[in-house]
């Protein structure tokens, strides 16, 4: 049970942070709360609906809720939009244009990232079968000047694979604990630029991938 089963709306219209995640019972985002800016709502295994009233959110986590089918695209103020294993999602809508943090893992309808979402700098994609378009990497800052992209461009022609090999990286190293501060682009840069010490340990880690899955990509290549 969370604050929306158990108070009466009118109290909870002045918020602007709300946590409902694994609520078992929530089957709506009140249409009301529209001073909300922080949304969680995590886990909630009944609920369908985010109504498109919530304009003002910059967050919004409505990851593992197996019956939420769309994320409203009136809300083009989101800047963080944690999706994950979301089964019935279709769609990230187009107008989501100040995304710079979108994780949609494991969302096996999900067919495509639009194009338009060009300030995203995490993206996180893995496990989607369907996904077969991603911004091409002109559409995401985090490679304009990126250090990686010379460094990989003779070995690897397309880039993405090995984006997205520093994500994995992340997210199995110690992206949870410094979850907050790895969001900005500036630490980012600062610690994973390939001559500092985040940078050379994800080059021996890239290395080590990339020995063990040489004899794959030759195939591919040939
Ligand atoms: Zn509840």
């Amino acid at each position: 049970m969370c604050r929306i089963c158990t108070e009466p709306v009118e109290s909870l219209i002045g918020l602007t942070k709300l946590n409902c995640s694994q609520c078992p019972d929530v089957t709506a985002i009140p249409a009301q709360l529209v001073n909300l800016e922080v949304l969680m709502c995590r886990g909630c295994p009944r609920l369908v609906l985010i109504p498109d009233t919530l304009v003002r959110l910059t967050e919004l986590d409505c990851s593992e809720c197996p019956n939420l089918k769309v994320i409203p695209p009136e809300l083009v103020n989101l800047r963080e939009l944690d999706c994950w294993n979301c089964p019935n999602l279709a769609t990230i809508p187009a107008s989501l244009v100040k995304l710079n943090s979108l994780n949609c893992m494991e969302c096996p309808r999900l067919a495509f990232i639009p194009s338009t979402l060009r300030q995203l700098i995490l993206l996180f994609c893995d496990d989607c079968p369907l996904l077969t378009s991603i911004p091409d990497t002109p559409s995401i800052p985090c490679c304009d000047g990126c250090p990686w992209l010379s460094e990989n461009a003779h070995s690897y022609p397309n880039h993405i694979p090995s984006l997205l090999r520093i994500q994995r990286w992340f997210r199995h190293g110690r992206k949870q604990v410094f979850k907050r501060v790895l969001r900005t682009r500036a630490f980012n840069e600062f610690v994973f630029h390939p001559d500092r010490i985040g940078g050379k340990a994800v080059k021996r880690q890239l290395e080590a991938e990339l020995g063990q899955m040489r004899p794959a990509k030759q195939q591919r290549v040939g």
